[in-house]
């Protein structure tokens, strides 16, 4: 029996990197998958390389209709929050729009999903809420990430006010801390800073493993927090960032 048999998991922002892993990986393990993002064509790319088993459909963290539409359409047991934006920069360089937009989409972003999914959790008495958060957060801080890192803090607050209230329910939220993972938006941060080697390689130097992250190994860790297998585990920032923090 797989590790994922019988839920209906709904992923957020699965249209690359981390978030397309963990479709994948989940949808691996036996779950029912629901890939959601704003790019049809990567949600189009990765029904395609599922072989159909992951169903995809268009939904906007941003906005709650799209929000409500699509945990209605998925009734979730497992909902992974994995929508989020960097922002590059220092307190000084941030504007009000900058961290407006940021604490929208990184943190009120999860706001809007659990508030739609989590009724439905109560009720039957299970769920698994896991919400991307950042070795850079409460964790610890990273130059040139102010915003960032305030709304990666926030989700880490956010996700143990959600896991305390519903401690004795059956449904259990976690947060995810990597460090830096290799993804489509990793490369386009790298060359917004005009010198792509020197900022990869500056990225690798912080690293103590001397290499980044792979988003399958990611994913398996939230294929560990979808299962029961982490049944005993609630309200957690769970770091996984090759030892960048230690
Ligand atoms: P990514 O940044 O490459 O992809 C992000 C995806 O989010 C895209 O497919 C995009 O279309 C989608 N998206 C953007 N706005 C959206 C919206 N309003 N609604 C729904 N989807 C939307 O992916 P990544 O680098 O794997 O990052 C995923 C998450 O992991 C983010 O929250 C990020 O902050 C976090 N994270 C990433 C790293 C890293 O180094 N890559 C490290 C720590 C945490």
């Amino acid at each position: 029996m797989a590790r994922l048999d019988g839920k209906r998991a709904l992923i957020t922002a699965a249209g690359q990197g981390i978030g397309r892993a963990s479709a994948l990986a989940m949808a691996a393990e036996g779950a029912q998958v629901f890939a959601t993002d704003i790019n049809p064509d990567a949600l189009a790319a990765l029904a395609q390389d599922s072989d159909g088993r992951i169903e995809t459909f268009a939904m906007d963290v941003l906005n709650a209709d799209s929000v409500n539409q699509g945990v209605a359409r998925a009734v979730p047991d497992v909902l992974f929050n994995c929508a989020g934006f960097v922002h590059a920069g220092s307190v000084l360089d941030a504007t009000d729009e900058d961290m407006d937009f940021a604490l929208d989409l990184n943190v009120k972003s999860m706001f809007r999903t659990i508030r739609a999914a989590l009724p439905g959790m109560l009720e039957r008495g299970t769920g698994s809420i896991i919400n991307m958060s950042s070795a850079c957060s409460s964790i610890i801080g990273a130059p040139n990430r102010f915003v960032y890192g305030t709304s990666k803090a926030a989700v880490i607050g956010l996700t143990k006010s959600v896991a305390i209230e519903y401690i004795a329910s059956g449904v259990r939220c976690n947060a995810i801390c990597p460090g830096t993972v290799e993804s489509p938006s990793l490369h386009e941060r790298l060359r917004a800073t005009g010198d792509y080697d020197k900022a990869m390689t500056e990225f690798i130097a912080r690293q103590p493993m001397g290499r980044i992250a792979k988003a399958e190994e990611i994913a398996a860790l939230v294929v560990h927090l979808a299962s029961d297998e982490s049944a005993f585990t609630t309200g957690q920032p769970y770091i996984i960032d090759g030892g960048w923090s230690g």
